[in-house]
């Protein structure tokens, strides 16, 4: 390793690898510092069951990756990513056979929705998407003052609603009820609190706006394309060096953690101020997950057709249900019939898997830091929507919450979102500040998911912190 960079990243997930990138493209020095030995964080892909068999370890469908204004910005594809739009988005299955089904088109989508819910669907969906890039300009980022107030206030008004809420006053029928359900599950949150329609919101509308694809060869070939393209601006990677203190860190002006506030007590506390630590040492992290990677010997013998043709399905039953089980998590136990977020990849990626065999994502959510084996439990809601699926399993592969943190130290406990997404923290991530990426160490920058606008693989809190690192080191202006 040099001695001297002008800056350094800890960490190599989406938003360690943005703030390289940004970096870079002002004409900067760096190096990313990981503790892996591979770079990525939650964007790997790997052979988890059996050879040939390509899995997606942490992140798997992509919404927030092909609608991040920054990606969007750069030369993935000519640097090898490729993505994949499955004919059906997603599927949310009931017991009587029937599903929701989420396609592009927003008119083809209302086709499966109840005639008594068609409607408020079209225009919600309709309304949104036409101000989704207004509104984007103002949620995928720190707080400040809206510069599209009116597209703001108009998603503003249902998205602070709980999904509960929302979903009781704008839909009639049970089925686009539990599919709102299982959207703004992804909050990892109670569905009674307040904020948790806006991720419903936001995840629906991007299925209609840019799709839910899957990047070709697994999201490792996302954090390839990033590799080589930050290589190709002169970025250096050191694998296999994990930072226990910013003392072992080669010099620089500025240095940028791709960690959460937990590992920054731990490598930077001695040096931050007590009022600033104890704040740090306040934050709050959510519940964790339990994940399944299936290898089988066909598709999914999904009961309805739909889903046979998605990328994502939700397996969670009715609206009650999902509310239910997640409030169950939440309050620290492991209910018996939990949402499974389930991934069909090999079925639109033949790369996945060998010729006529299948690979599985499969998850739920779990108490933080739960090492209970859900395995059972997931194949048996997959089970009650596809009769005849565990036949078709050849190998499996398991991780609980712990084994999630120990194969990315960045979630803590199982939290996949770098800490709790609610209203008390979503912007105010990880301290109140209308510059939460800078610390009060001169030059010690924050640039995870515990920044905002948070989880997902998206690079905006990477941008963010550069952008905030660049003005205040170098006196830079940093552009998308
Ligand atoms: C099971 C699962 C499913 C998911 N599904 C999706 C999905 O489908 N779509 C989506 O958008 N998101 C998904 N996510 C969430 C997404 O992966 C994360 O929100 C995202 O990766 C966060 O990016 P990050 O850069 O902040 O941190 P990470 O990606 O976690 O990267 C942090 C990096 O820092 C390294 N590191 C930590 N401590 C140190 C240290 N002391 N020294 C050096 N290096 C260190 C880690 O090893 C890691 O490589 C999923 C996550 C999981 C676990």
């Amino acid at each position: 390793m040099k001695t001297q960079y002008d800056a350094v990243i800890v960490g190599s997930g989406p938003n360690g690898l943005a703030a390289a990138i940004t970096m870079l493209k002002a004409g900067k020095t760096v190096a990313v510092i990981e503790a892996k030995e591979t770079i990525g964080g939650g964007m790997r892909s790997k052979e988890l069951t059996l050879p040939g068999y390509v899995h997606d370890v942490c992140s798997a469908i992509h919404p927030l990756g092909i609608a991040s204004p920054f990606f969007a910005k750069l030369p993935l594809k000519e640097h090898g990513l490729e993505w994949i739009f499955p004919p059906v988005l997603l599927a949310h299955p009931f017991d009587d056979g029937s599903a929701s089904i989420v396609k592009r088109s927003i008119t083809s989508t209302v086709r499966t929705i109840d005639p008594n819910d068609s409607e408020a669907y079209y225009r919600l969906m309709q309304d949104m998407s036409s101000r989704w890039y207004q509104i984007a300009d103002d949620i995928l980022g720190p707080l400040r003052f809206p510069r599209h107030p009116f597209a703001l206030l108009s998603f503003g008004i249902g998205a602070i609603q709980s999904a509960k809420n929302f979903a009781e006053r704008h839909f009639k029928n049970f089925r686009a009820q539990a599919l709102f359900a299982g959207l703004a599950a992804h909050s990892m949150i109670p569905l009674e609190r307040p904020l948790t329609a806006a991720f419903g919101i936001i995840l629906g509308t991007l299925a209609h706006v840019t799709g839910w694809p899957l990047p070709k060869g697994g999201s490792q070939a996302i954090t390839e394309a990033l590799r080589s393209y930050i290589s190709s601006l002169g970025g250096e990677f050191y694998t296999n060096t994990p930072v226990a203190s910013l003392s072992e860190l080669p010099d620089s002006k500025a240095v940028l953690l791709d960690i959460t506030p937990k590992q920054i007590l731990q490598i930077a506390g001695d040096r931050l101020p007590e009022a600033y630590r104890k704040k740090l040492e306040a934050y709050r992290y959510g519940t964790g997950v339990f994940k399944v990677d299936f290898a089988t010997n066909s598709p999914i013998p999904f009961k309805n057709d739909g889903c046979r043709q998605a990328g994502v399905v939700h397996i969670g039953g009715t609206f009650d249900e999902i509310l239910e089980s997640e409030n169950m998590v939440w309050s620290g136990k492991n209910p018996k019939f939990p949402l499974v977020l389930l991934a069909q990849q090999s079925l639109f990626d033949t790369s996945r898997a060998p010729e006529g065999k299948h690979t599985v994502w499969a998850y739920c959510h779990t108490p933080n830091g739960s090492t209970e084996d859900r395995t059972e439990v997931i194949e048996n809601q997959i089970e009650r929507f596809a009769p005849g699926f565990k036949e078709t399993i050849i190998a499996k592969h398991s991780m609980n919450s712990m084994d999630f943190q120990s194969y990315d130290p960045n979630y803590i406990g199982g939290d996949i979102n770098g800490g709790v997404q609610d209203w008390r923290q979503l912007f105010t991530r990880p301290v109140i500040s209308l510059r939460p990426y800078k610390t009060p160490v001169k030059g010690l920058y924050i640039c995870s998911s515990s920044t905002p606008p948070g989880g997902g693989v998206h690079g905006m809190c990477g941008f963010h912190a550069a952008k905030q690192a660049l003005k205040d080191v170098f006196n830079l202006k940093a552009k998308l």
